[in-house]
């Protein structure tokens, strides 16, 4: 009925996939979505939203773009994602990315999930959304062989973290190359790094509302990840400043933390001690940082990335740069 408000379970279904964890999508209530005239009408818009982010990047969009660590081979990188059409028409499913058939689809508790987002970030998500997506294709990730891959937790953040700085790096390098508007690169890394916190968070927003109560290990180091990489593109100033900042592996951990093993055997993480460190690798030299200072306090990171709280985590991150300079970031 025309102007009727339902709301109807989209994504109990065990198919469900989460697109930014490659883990099974499980809102601790069903997601509603409504059918009022309103709400569809935002919808229509979200997709269309998606269509335009997509083309603009598509129809210009060059090699040069990417970065020559990110991928054995860039022309067909480029060719592989520029195949890639947007269906007109939200699917029943939630999303389904097709790259033999050519095409990426867009269910209606995707785009309700993608609502979240203002126009400027929606733009942006889905252009390193597609990108990464058209990676994990490069890399060998398909739809036939993706089912279980999250239970390969390492190989998993390891293909993970060279497809999210392939997608970032490619789009950065592709915005400031077609359409700068007068911002620094410095800035678009910014926005763009930002874009993929914000691209995580709007799942656990779903799926958790305003607390991450269930933070997976795995998650929180992701977190971790991209709020550093956004602190450390202050040095930023050329587009190969960018790739070198981006592309070398970065991994960080909070350790030890107590927890518990949930039904997957995936670690969630529950609290620190006085004991717990942070730790990171940079292209494989090592930082240790305790909270020997009232500046920074390692274990209420925890609670900041619960609360979504990425300024007080960049602060926090910020004080890391700062200390290891060296390393993060030399050219400041
Ligand atoms: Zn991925």
């Amino acid at each position: 009925m025309i102007g009727e408000s339902t709301s109807v379970a989209v994504t109990d279904a065990a198919s469900v996939i989460n697109p930014s964890t490659h883990r099974p999508y499980q809102p601790t209530s069903p997601q509603s979505i409504s059918h009022a005239d309103e709400h569809r009408a935002v919808r229509a818009q979200v997709l269309e939203g998606i269509r335009h982010a997509l083309e603009e990047i598509q129809s210009t969009i060059a090699p040069e773009d990417v970065p020559s660590d990110g991928t054995s081979d860039k022309k067909q990188f480029v060719r592989h994602f520029r195949r890639i059409k947007l269906r007109p028409e939200a699917s029943a499913g939630f999303y389904d990315l097709n790259l033999l058939d050519g095409y990426i689809e867009f269910g209606e508790g995707m785009l309700e999930t993608m609502r979240q987002l203002d126009a400027a970030t929606l733009e942006r998500f889905v252009q390193i959304m597609v990108l990464h997506e058209t990676l994990h294709l490069d890399q060998g990730l398909y739809t036939s062989n993706h089912s279980g891959v999250s239970h390969a937790s390492v190989v998993l953040e390891e293909i993970d973290y060279i497809a999210d700085a392939v997608s970032l790096a490619t789009a950065i390098a592709w915005r400031a190359r077609v359409k700068p508007e007068n911002q620094s690169l410095e800035q678009i890394a910014r926005d763009y790094i930002d874009t993929a916190v914000r691209g995580m968070e709007i799942f656990d927003r779903v799926e958790q509302g305003d607390s991450i109560k269930t933070l997976a290990e795995s998650r929180l180091r992701r977190y971790l990840i991209w709020n550093l990489q956004h602190v450390r593109a202050a040095e930023v100033e050329t587009v190969d400043d960018m790739f070198a900042m981006l592309l070398p592996r970065l991994a960080i951990e909070i350790e030890p933390l107590s927890g518990t093993l949930d039904d997957k055997f995936e670690k969630i993480v529950g609290t620190g001690s006085e004991r717990t460190q942070l730790f990171l690798s940079l292209g494989g030299s090592l930082v240790r940082q305790s909270s020997d200072l009232p500046s920074f306090d390692v274990a209420g990171i925890l609670d900041s990335v619960r609360a979504y709280d990425w300024h007080k985590v960049r602060r926090t991150m910020r004080y890391v740069v700062d200390v290891h300079r060296d390393l993060l970031a030399p050219k400041l």
